[in-house]
């Protein structure tokens, strides 16, 4: 992988939570890349770790969690150095985020395109009147019909797939160089999901904005990313490309996660993950999936599989990828 490409490194990241009870490992020791205008995809049941990642990346995590180790290399700075005020403007300006509910990031109280208007006034020098203009077209380039209309709209008057796109413009206002978008098609039905993807899946590609998308889904995956990492138990346990994914995965827990994602003929039945997410209070030993692997073998409960490259560019955490256990049986 040519280094210089690389806009976004995370290496050896652990974010840990201090509770009352004991310590929760939510990130245990990530590690991987995003070159610019790529588009990766983080998948995983919840209480993966997930979602901690991609908040550990944008400095937004709250006690009682801490980023107890490793960096998050953006644009050739460590983000875990940096002060708050220098990584509001890296949120600001550099990585954009869109949640599941735009509602809950929207302001309620003030018209969806002044709140366009105003971010694009904090992030660039141009007048009142060029902000507005701005906003409407950044309304027409997510796909919103009349935004001259909505612009003035409030947005408990807009439909959930119309302010997801408002707050793809919000996003794209400040032109950044990262969206990361968690589960951002998750509360919308199907049709708006397949458009909500189009218009990211279009936008990153025309602005060669790079793309982590935060999914417990296969089907956006299998829409939108280049390549996916899969992450159990706060660590990632298989990263390729889309295809390998979805063709020839090698880590049981991908396996059974394809097994659960509905087909679109409908046809086959869906089989459901054998088992529960560990309490993350205590986590098993050896290999963290054991407890619901139908290909444990005896070592596997008692020792940790390091991440490996078992073909080019195929990473897996499993034993069987060690020749010497018999290979990769699964698939
Ligand atoms: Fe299953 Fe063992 Fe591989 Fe873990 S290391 S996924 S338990 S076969």
């Amino acid at each position: 992988m040519d280094k210089m490409e690389n806009l976004l490194q995370v290496k050896e990241l652990k974010t840990h939570f201090m509770t009352m009870n004991g310590v929760v490992p939510s990130v245990n020791g990530v590690t991987f890349n995003i070159k610019k205008g790529e588009k990766v995809a983080l998948v995983g049941e919840s209480g993966s770790g997930k979602s901690v990642t991609s908040l550990s990346i944008m400095g937004l995590i709250e006690e009682p969690g801490k980023i107890v180790n490793g960096s998050i290399i953006f644009d050739e700075r460590n983000l875990v150095d940096l002060r708050e005020k220098e990584m509001e403007k890296i949120r600001g300006n550099d990585i954009a985020m869109i949640f599941q509910e735009p509602l809950t990031s929207l302001n309620p109280l003030f018209p969806v395109g002044k709140q366009i208007r105003e971010s694009l006034l904090l992030h660039q020098k141009i007048t009142r009147k060029e902000a507005k203009q701005r906003a409407i077209e950044l309304l027409k380039k997510v796909g919103i019909p009349m935004p001259e209309q909505v612009y003035s709209s409030y947005p408990h008057s807009l439909s959930g797939g119309m302010r997801q796109r408002v707050m793809i413009a919000i996003a794209l206002s400040c032109e950044p160089k990262l969206i990361i978008a968690d589960e951002p098609t998750t509360a919308l039905d199907v049709t708006i999901q397949a458009q909500i993807l189009g218009i990211l899946n279009e936008l990153s590609e025309l602005e060669n904005t790079a793309l982590l998308i935060i999914t417990h889904d296969l089907g956006v995956v299998a829409e939108i990313a280049d390549r996916v990492m899969v992450m159990y138990c706060g660590q990632i346990v298989e990263e390729a490309d889309v295809f390998s994914i979805f063709d020839s995965p090698l880590h049981p827990y991908t396996e059974a996660l394809l097994k659960s994602t509905p087909r679109l003929n409908g046809q086959e039945k869906l089989a459901s993950i054998e088992g529960r997410v560990p309490n993350p209070l205590h986590m098993p030993k050896g290999c963290t999936f054991h407890t619901r692997c139908p290909y444990a073998i005896e070592k596997c409960s008692s020792n940790v599989p390091a991440i490996q490259e078992f073909r080019p560019n195929h990473h897996v955490r499993c034993w069987l990828a060690d020749e010497e256990e018999g290979g990769i049986k699964i698939g």
